[in-house]
């Protein structure tokens, strides 16, 4: 498989260059040429394997160069150790027609490391595979999840660096402890003033920065990206929607080939255009539903064509989803624009000079037929949260919260019975003070790690240790660093690195 850029610069590239990379050399993102067919017969016999077959099963043809081998190495390097749960990625019934699709059960709690636990072993046979003498610096943006996540994934690796940057502020107690407190010697983690789309846009310039590439050249250090632009991201998240569909059909909720409707809480719109792909690949799909938060400006993009970023930003109870420049649109966009990379170019060309833009109603007809989008605040967030406990006994985090109330609306607007699974991004521990809040018990408590064990005792769920061991590690990290200081902190960082 080769890919291009949504900017239509540069070539192509095989996908171990396009996964070292991270972005395409014009500055777009790179794009498989084509979608190769899943076929539901072979879906279904991998997926009875478990879900590193299915795994294996679909993302090979988006890796030629790589050996069978080396496919299982990179899929069991992911998925072997680390997850509390056999199926991986479980699916649990909530009631009716209604599924929860459990992304959380990685080393960090989130769905992040569905990814990347495989992006590091991804990135390993292809550096082999290039020849890649130089030491890779990841610098990771991060709204909370991705970092950890990442941190996780790529400490310890050997030839690779890791920095990452939170907005300051900008993520949950849980969050910011995990960061700061891990460990190995190949880490950096940095809380940088401003919100989310202000710490991604300084890390993007530094992507862009010539003068900065050629002083880390000299170090032996060449930069590779970690956040959801990166193809290698994306890649092991189209899988847990074929098993997801493959689960429901193994208990009988589907019957093969019928279709379903998946709701995602969306961010940087790196989750659901994983599941765009797959219905590209022939998964029945009916509808994907958008949910967002009070920062909803996907939600006006999918109902009016126009994409309006400058709006005012909320700091929410899923921090996750604060964001309002989601860059994986621009992979839908080029779809929209039937892969015409001019239009593409333009749209983001707008975006930059006036924060917004808007695609004709005749392109918008075709996504506007799949996608359906809605959004939420936090207070019926909390209302979700709690009256899916009362109802069903079941635990939402606050992000998995936004996706069923807004799946509710969609339901209660439309009637489409369709089974629809919901997609569950965080494990609710991860968020223990604000769903305590939600489900009306004042808390008092101080600590994120007592907060757990609360929420533990009301939900009769046992908290995860990913939680609880936080309070004996030490915080290593407490940097506030400027957007414009990110570089030279980092030339000081790459100085401390082994070479090559
Ligand atoms: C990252 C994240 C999201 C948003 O996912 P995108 O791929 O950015 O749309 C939603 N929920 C949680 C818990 C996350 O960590």
């Amino acid at each position: 498989m080769e890919y291009i850029s949504t900017r239509g610069g540069g070539g192509s590239a095989g996908a171990g260059q396009a996964i070292i990379q991270g972005i395409a050399p014009d500055g777009g993102l790179f794009v498989p040429r084509e979608f190769p067919e899943a076929r539901l017969e072979g879906v279904l016999e991998a997926a009875g394997k478990g879900y590193p077959a299915l795994a294996r099963h679909i993302i090979a043809p988006y890796l030629d160069g790589f050996t069978g081998e080396e496919i299982r190495a990179v899929v069991d390097g992911a998925y072997e150790e680390g997850f509390d749960h056999d199926d991986k990625a479980p699916v649990v019934r909530l009631t009716g027609g209604q599924h929860v699709l459990e992304l959380w059960h990685g080393p960090t709690l989130a769905f992040k490391d569905m990814a990347l636990q495989m992006l590091p072993h991804l990135m390993r046979v292809s550096r082999g595979k290039a020849g890649e003498k130089a030491r890779i610096l990841i610098l990771v943006a991060t709204s909370g999840d991705t970092g950890k996540a990442a941190l996780e994934g790529f400490s310890g690796v050997e030839g690779t660096s890791i920095a990452v940057f939170y907005p300051h502020g900008g993520v949950s107690p849980a969050q910011e402890l995990q960061m700061v407190t891990h460990g190995g010697d190949n880490v950096f983690v940095g809380a940088v003033r401003g919100n989310f789309d202000d710490t991604q846009t300084a890390i993007k310039r530094v992507f862009g920065d010539a003068a900065f590439a050629e002083a880390l050249s000299e170090r032996g250090v060449k930069l590779s990206s970690a956040n959801s632009i990166n193809w290698g991201r994306l890649l092991p998240q189209i899988a847990y929607y074929f098993w997801a569909y493959a689960s429901l059909v193994g208990k009988g909720a589907v019957s093969p080939g019928r279709e379903v409707n998946f709701v995602v809480p969306t961010g940087n719109f790196g989750n659901i255009l994983a599941g765009y792909y797959a219905k590209r690949m022939g998964l029945p799909v009916r509808r994907l539903v958008c949910a967002s938060n009070a920062n909803n400006v996907l939600t006006d993009f999918f109902s009016f064509g126009r994409y309006e970023a400058k709006r005012p930003f909320y700091r929410t109870i899923s921090p996750s989803m604060d964001i309002l420049i989601s860059s994986n649109l621009e992979r839908l966009l080029f779809e929209i624009a039937h892969r015409d990379a001019s239009t593409v170019g333009a749209w983001m060309r707008a975006l930059k000079a006036k924060g917004e833009y808007s695609v004709a109603p005749e392109l918008m007809r075709e996504a506007s037929g799949l996608f359906a989008a809605g959004c939420c605040d936090d207070a019926r967030t909390k209302a979700a949260i709690r009256s899916v406990f009362e109802a069903h006994g079941y635990l939402m985090d606050p992000h998995t919260a936004v996706a069923k109330r807004v799946y509710d609306d969609y339901l209660e607007s439309t009637g489409d019975g369709t089974p629809a699974v919901i997609v569950s991004t965080a494990s609710p521990f991860k968020f223990s003070a604000d769903v305590l809040d939600a489900l009306g018990i004042a808390t008092g408590e101080t600590d994120e790690i007592a907060s757990a064990r609360r929420l533990g005792a009301v939900s009769g769920l046992e908290p995860p240790d990913a939680i609880l061991g936080l309070r004996d590690l030490p915080v290593r990290f407490s940097e506030v660093l400027c957007t414009d200081t990110i570089k030279a902190r980092m030339l000081l960082f790459a100085d401390t690195q082994p070479k090559g």
